[in-house]
């Protein structure tokens, strides 16, 4: 597994390896190269990922670039956890290729004056309460594509947003690329895998059950009440929320996916295709998010 820190070899790396691989097969699909975007402090979840795109790529590189500027101002860019060490072991144990480890100065020589923004689905849910923060993900994502030119990127579902946006991007600009969203990786008891659970105290880790149990408590209802309407999808998610003395919400919204038209509280989701389930609850300091989604067939199959 090679270790690189700037973009000119990265580039000549690559160039290298695709040049291997195409003299090693006669497959007439060309080489695969599958990028796995992170900021690091590697997880399960992260695995997850660098495990689907070893399945399905020939060449994996795993990024790990804590962004600056998909941080808002009062964000945790400076506190974010950083564990080059243990990451590059979890890269070394899945497989990957090429760990890319830019420096900011590396991804920023400048400040940038050219970025990516999608509008639409960016100014709902995350993108409401921190402004600013899926154009720099647009941003750094682009860059990546265009840095590793990528055949297939592989994203968590547990950004399900994220998803969407990268998708939208992807389309509208014609990016040769294909996006693989990756299902959530969970806990035993049913937490979300992220690296900000380490801010978390036991007791407030404890309390973060709430948001789990509170899909799950959706998921039931969806199953045994085909009439289920928005409003009583809304009313379940903040009753299980306000067990927990710390939950502050700040979304707990059920909408279209992937376009995210939120749904009107008197609608029933059997008039819809795919949904999001999606919440964002601060227990003190630590936002964190989940999700789940409700696909059409499993509304339609129980009418
Ligand atoms: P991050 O390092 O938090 O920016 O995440 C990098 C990638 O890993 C994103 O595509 C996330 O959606 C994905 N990811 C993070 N946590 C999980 C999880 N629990 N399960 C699956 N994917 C995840």
């Amino acid at each position: 597994m090679k270790v690189i820190r700037t973009i000119a070899e990265l580039r000549q790396e690559l160039n290298i390896m695709r040049k291997n691989h195409n003299n090693d097969t006669s497959d007439s699909r060309g080489v695969v190269v599958g990028l796995v975007p992170t900021m690091g402090y590697l997880h399960r979840g992260h695995a997850s990922l660098m495990q689907a795109a070893r399945q399905q790529s020939d060449i994996v590189v795993l990024s790990i670039f804590v962004n600056p500027i998909q941080f808002g101002p009062n964000e945790d860019f400076d506190s974010y956890p950083r564990d080059e060490e243990r990451d590059l072991a979890v890269a070394r144990a899945e497989g990957v290729d090429i760990v890319f480890s830019p420096s900011v100065e590396e991804m920023y020589p400048q400040p940038t004056q050219t970025t990516i923004t999608v509008s639409g689905i960016t100014e709902r849910l995350c993108g409401a309460s921190r402004p600013g923060h899926f154009n720099g993900v647009t941003t750094v994502v682009s860059k990546l594509f265009n840095i590793v030119q990528p055949q297939k990127a592989f994203f968590g579902m547990k950004d399900a947003q994220q998803v969407a946006v990268i998708q939208q991007m992807v389309h509208d600009l014609n990016m040769p690329v294909d996006v693989v969203p990756c299902p959530i990786v969970r806990e035993e008891d049913g937490l979300a895998l992220s690296s900000r659970n380490v801010y978390l105290s036991s007791e407030l880790r404890q309390e973060a059950l709430v948001l789990s149990q509170a899909l799950r408590a959706v998921q039931e209802a969806v199953a045994s009440n085909t009439a289920i309407t928005a409003k009583d999808i809304r009313h379940i998610l903040r009753e299980h929320i306000s067990q927990s003395v710390h939950a502050v919400i700040d979304y707990a919204e059920i909408q279209s996916f992937p376009s995210l038209e939120p749904l009107a509280d008197d609608e029933e989701l059997k008039a819809y295709g795919d949904l999001l389930i999606a919440l964002a609850v601060k227990f003190g300091k630590t936002r964190l998010i989940d999700n789940i989604r409700i696909q059409k067939m499993e509304v339609l199959s129980r009418v």
